[in-house]
């Protein structure tokens, strides 16, 4: 399975700040030691023209030079350099690679990207670009220069807290298909309408979010028939985490990721995963969560590739 990264850029960020930059470094670690059939790919940033397929000319410039308001980078919560501006391009590059190896492949991965709180015109929530906006873009462009049928593509969110930015991206466009299940009070506040939103209560455990999640895939799968499926596999809903409002276990998000390659592979679907959050208090709990994920994943690529053709 080929896995992107972009940890080379680390952001310089003041003393304190809640960002767990350093989980990057850790996690391709701990991948590397830990699972020898997963190929660790440097990403090559994303260019002007890929972000402009959601992103305002004027914002890609702001982030690009650091004229960007001083505003719009409070809300998005880092300072501005020109290493942040060149990891979120790297991080957007990061999906469309994996998105990219998940057509050939069934299966390929980011491990950071999911800023799914970034709207064409400016960040949130630690989000610059929308890596699984940019992406889903440019796959239907490249599909559709092959004479296909429109590719529509299913967005499954399940990072603790809502996919905003991705929901008002896509609000009008029927071809791409929106699911997020979030803590119903965790941040954003003002949520924006997805496809299908699952609100979860605080406290929700293992039994209730699976069987929401069933719910939710079943729902999708009724209403749409994608082509290709981008998961953001936030670590956040862990009980763990100090922003997420939820109690799931390591079992529970590890049958929470199972469950999502299997109705992938039920219907032979390609996908492709992100990170998304995770701010564990012990930010090795966070890696962990992680680091199951890319297990289960590696597991799910061996399917992939002893498939009968
Ligand atoms: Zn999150």
């Amino acid at each position: 399975m080929q896995v992107f990264y972009a940890d080379q850029f680390v952001l310089p960020l003041p003393p304190g700040h809640r960002f767990p930059m350093e989980k990057y470094r850790l996690l391709r670690d701990r991948i590397a030691a830990e699972i020898p059939s997963i190929r660790l790919l440097r990403a090559e940033p994303a260019t002007d023209g890929q972000l402009a397929l959601v992103h305002a000319p004027g914002y890609i410039q702001g982030i690009s030079d650091g004229s960007v308001d001083a505003k719009l980078m409070r809300e998005i919560g880092f300072p501005w350099s020109t290493a942040m501006a060149e990891r979120a391009r790297r991080s957007v590059g990061a999906t469309i690679a994996a998105c990219r190896a998940a057509q050939q492949e069934g299966v390929a991965a980011n491990i950071a990207g999911g800023t799914h709180h970034a709207y064409p015109d400016r960040g949130g929530g630690f989000c610059v670009f929308n890596d699984a906006a940019v992406a889903a873009r440019l796959l239907q462009a490249e599909h559709g220069r092959q004479r296909r049928p429109p590719l529509k593509v299913a967005i499954v969110d399940l990072d603790v807290h809502q996919g905003n930015g991705t929901a008002r991206i896509f609000r009008d466009d029927p071809t791409v298909f929106t699911l997020s299940l979030h803590g119903q009070k965790n941040f954003p506040f003002r949520k924006e309408a997805s496809d299908l939103d699952i609100d979860l209560p605080d406290g929700t455990g293992d039994d209730a979010y699976l069987q929401a999640l069933e719910g939710a895939l079943e729902e999708l799968s009724h209403r749409f028939d994608p082509g290709f499926v981008i998961y953001l596999a936030g670590a956040d809903p862990h009980e763990g985490d100090r922003l997420g409002r939820l109690k799931l276990t390591w079992d529970g998000l590890e049958a929470r990721d199972r469950r999502v390659f299997d109705w992938a592979w039920q219907r032979g679907l390609p996908l492709a995963f992100a990170m998304a959050g995770g701010y564990g208090r012990r930010i090795e709990d966070t890696v962990q969560v992680q680091v199951n994920t890319f297990a289960a994943a590696a597991g799910y690529a061996r399917r992939w590739h002893n498939r009968p053709r």
